[in-house]
This record gives structure tokens, C-alpha cells and sequence, in this order.
């Protein structure tokens, strides 16, 4: 025996009926009753939400046990109070959303924390203040609770709960088409979606019954020693303030900007030093203007001979690892700029002394490509090689070869067949 009846009196089923029974007099109670389909008869609201509240506790074995058991009482002490809104109750009874609902169908039905929007911005910073690390203020403008009104939005008591949508802000409609009923939200025409309602002059004269007001905030962001690009910074709680959702963060995403001198690759720092030919072979000294206002002065051996595009390193001297210790290395690549030409001292060839000179320090050429003592052999000297004469040539050999290979077509069908 059951203690009570009244959930089972409501939706006019008797105690033992089946799930399927309960379902559909449920379906058939709540259609009939639904607050869209009876504008003006607040009955029919207070009957539409008994319907739900019966269906909720008895579609759910566990708390019909309790109901059976206990009554309505056993419910309430059971934890069961709450509940949920007749509305919500009939949108999940009714599957999530016809073709109306659909581009409302995912915020209503989102069920997670409800949590204000993610304020992100990126944060550029120098390689010099990655280097030696530093804290930017940066300024926000965000939403919070408004402080007169603590985010009521008027004076205490004089904002209503909108009872056209319940204070959901949305509205079920339901439209007879054919056989069928079609369901589907709409924002509720007597807040305008606010799910309140509050008189002009009980409105918050500060946020002006918004809740909120615009609040300027400055963060301190920490940009850490060798931090990379792409590291977010999070500031949990410090985004916008809504009411009844909990506040938003703000997160800064670090974004190196490019420098003039050097390129970063993780904790290597990468330069380009060009030098004279000189100093590529005779030694010399460079010098580097490092991200902390030191110059490096870097010696280059005599003797030692740069090469061009040659690579070398100076260990340490790159970026501070992030929450290590150490350095990365600096990697120097060298262009060797040679001597347009060597003249003599008067501007005209280089004299023969000059070329002596050179013979006697540097290694000796290198014949590797002797032809044949009997092969014909003809003189040439170099020219310059002059870009505008040499594309326009390339231009001109192009068409002559379309006039030279009429039909090349012709000679490839030859070549297959063969
Ligand atoms: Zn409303
Ligand atoms: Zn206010």
C-alpha cells in the first residue's frame, strides 16, 4: 500500500499503473495545461505545475519509492526538494528542440556551472623583457556586480520575477500543425528576455537596472625570465562579474614580438654577424649588442678563417631557460662580405707584388679539372653578368624555341611508338 496519492491523483493514474501509463498521462495533462495554451487562466499555470512536479518524482523509481513509502514528506527529507522547473521538465519531456527551437536549443539546455565569458588578450612582449623578465600592468575594462543595488538591479524587493516566462527569459510556444505540435522558444515579450521585471522607478539609478557597471582594473602580469611564446598567464576570477554566474577569467597569452637583431628558438638565440674578408682570415674582433644592454665583444682568431655561412657559438649567451638556471646558446652565422675587386695603388689592377703576397699566404690553387694534353683549347675572359640583359635574353631564347619545336606533339607520339 501506498501512504499517499496525491501525485498519482494529479496526473489521474491509480498507484500501480506502469511507467508507459504515467508517461503518456503526463504528456496528455501537461499539453492541455501548458501556460501557452491558457494565456489568462492562472489555473491552468498552477495545475501545469503540479503536473510536472507529480511527473518529476514519479518517473524517477528512486523517489517514487520514496513518495510510496514516505508520502510527500519522506521527499522533502529525502533531499528530492529542488526540483526542476515545469518548464525545463517539459523541454527534456518533449526532446530538446523542433525546428523554432533549434537556434536557441544549445544555451538552454547547457547544464554545467554557469560561468561569465573568458576575457583573453595577448600580451606583446619584447625579447629584451623576456630576457630580463618583468611585470606589465595591464588595464581592463570589466563588468561588476553593481554596488548599490549588490546586482538586484533596483531597490530590495522591487524586482519581480517575470511571471510570463517564470524567469527564464525564453518562452515555450507551441504551435498545432496538423497532427502534430511543434515547440519552440522564443524570448519571453514581458521581460524581454530578462526573466524580471522592475518599475522605472525602482530602478538602480547607478547601473540603471543592469546590474552591473564597467569597472576599470589593472592586473599585474608577470613576464617570467625566458618565458616562450604562447604561455598563457590566467588570472582566475578577475574577467567579468554576472549575477548568479560565477565570474569569468582572464587569461594573457605571451606573444614575443619580432626583434631586429636577434631570432629565438627556445632558449637559443640566433644572429647573423657579417665580416669582412679580412677579419675572416687575418682575425679581428666583433661586436655584439646583447638584450641587457651589454655590448660582447667576440674575437676572431687569425688564422682561423671564417667561412661564409659558417656557424659558431658562444655558449651561455642565449635566453634564460624559464624556471631553470641555466642559458641557452647564442649561435652566430657569418656572412663574409668579400672585396668588390683589388686594385693597385693607383686604382688600376691589382699589382703583381698584391698577388705575390697572396700566393705566398694562402694555400695553393687547386687544379682538379686538367684537360687532356691533346684537347682543343679556346680563350675566354669573364664579363659581368648584367640582370636586365640576361632576362631579357631568357625571355628571347623561350620563343625561339617555340618557333625552332613546332609540333612537339608530332615527335613525342613518335617516341611512345617505338
Ligand atoms: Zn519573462
Ligand atoms: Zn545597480
Amino acid at each position: 500500500m501506498v501512504k499517499e496519492t496525491k501525485f498519482y491523483d494529479i496526473l489521474g493514474v491509480t498507484p500501480d499503473c506502469t511507467e508507459a501509463q504515467l508517461k503518456s498521462a503526463y504528456k496528455k495533462g501537461a499539453l492541455k495545461h501548458h501556460p501557452d495554451k491558457n494565456a489568462h487562466n492562472p489555473e491552468a499555470a498552477e495545475k501545469f505545475k503540479d503536473l510536472s512536479h507529480a511527473y518529476e518524482v514519479l518517473s524517477d523509481p528512486q523517489k517514487r519509492q520514496l513518495y510510496d513509502t514516505y508520502g510527500e514528506e519522506g521527499l522533502e527529507q529525502g533531499g528530492a526538494g529542488g526540483g526542476m522547473a515545469a518548464e525545463d521538465l517539459f523541454a527534456q519531456f518533449f526532446g530538446g528542440g523542433s525546428a523554432f527551437g533549434g537556434m536557441f536549443g544549445g544555451g538552454m539546455r547547457d547544464t554545467g556551472p554557469k560561468k561569465a565569458r573568458t576575457i583573453s588578450h595577448v600580451h606583446k612582449v619584447s625579447l629584451e623583457d623576456i630576457y630580463r623578465g618583468k611585470v606589465s600592468k595591464l588595464a581592463l575594462q570589466k563588468s561588476v556586480i553593481c554596488p548599490k543595488c549588490d546586482g538586484r538591479g533596483g531597490k530590495e524587493g522591487a524586482v519581480k520575477k517575470c511571471t510570463g516566462c517564470d524567469g527564464r527569459g525564453m518562452k515555450t510556444m507551441m504551435r498545432q500543425m496538423g497532427p502534430m505540435i511543434q515547440r519552440f522558444q522564443t524570448v519571453c515579450p514581458d521581460c524581454q528576455g530578462e526573466g524580471e521585471i522592475i518599475r522605472d522607478r525602482d530602478r538602480c539609478k547607478q547601473c540603471n537596472g543592469k546590474k552591473t557597471i564597467i569597472e576599470r582594473k589593472v592586473l599585474h602580469v608577470h613576464v617570467d625570465r625566458g618565458v616562450k611564446s604562447g604561455t598563457k598567464i590566467e588570472f582566475r576570477g578577475e574577467g567579468d562579474q554576472l549575477p548568479g554566474v560565477e565570474p569569468g577569467d582572464v587569461v594573457f597569452e605571451i606573444e614575443q614580438k619580432p626583434h631586429s637583431r636577434f631570432q629565438r628558438k627556445d632558449d637559443d638565440l640566433f644572429y647573423h654577424a657579417e665580416i669582412d674578408l679580412l677579419t675572416a682570415l687575418a682575425g679581428g674582433k666583433i661586436y655584439i649588442e646583447h638584450l641587457d644592454e651589454r655590448w660582447l665583444t667576440v674575437d676572431i682568431i687569425p688564422g682561423e678563417v671564417i667561412s661564409p655561412g659558417e656557424v659558431k657559438v658562444i655558449r651561455g649567451q642565449g635566453m634564460p631557460s624559464y624556471r631553470h638556471h641555466d642559458f641557452g646558446n647564442l649561435y652566430i652565422q657569418f656572412d663574409v662580405k668579400f672585396p668588390e675587386r683589388i686594385t693597385g695603388p693607383d686604382g688600376g689592377p691589382m699589382t703583381e707584388e698584391a698577388r705575390m703576397a697572396l700566393e705566398r699566404i694562402l694555400p695553393p690553387r687547386k687544379m682538379d679539372q686538367i684537360p687532356p694534353p691533346d684537347a682543343m683549347m679556346e680563350d675566354f675572359t669573364l664579363d659581368t653578368v648584367d640582370p636586365t640583359r640576361e632576362n631579357a635574353r631568357a625571355r628571347g631564347m623561350a620563343m625561339d624555341e617555340d618557333d625552332d619545336d613546332m609540333h612537339p606533339g608530332a615527335e613525342r607520339v613518335q617516341c611512345a611508338s617505338q
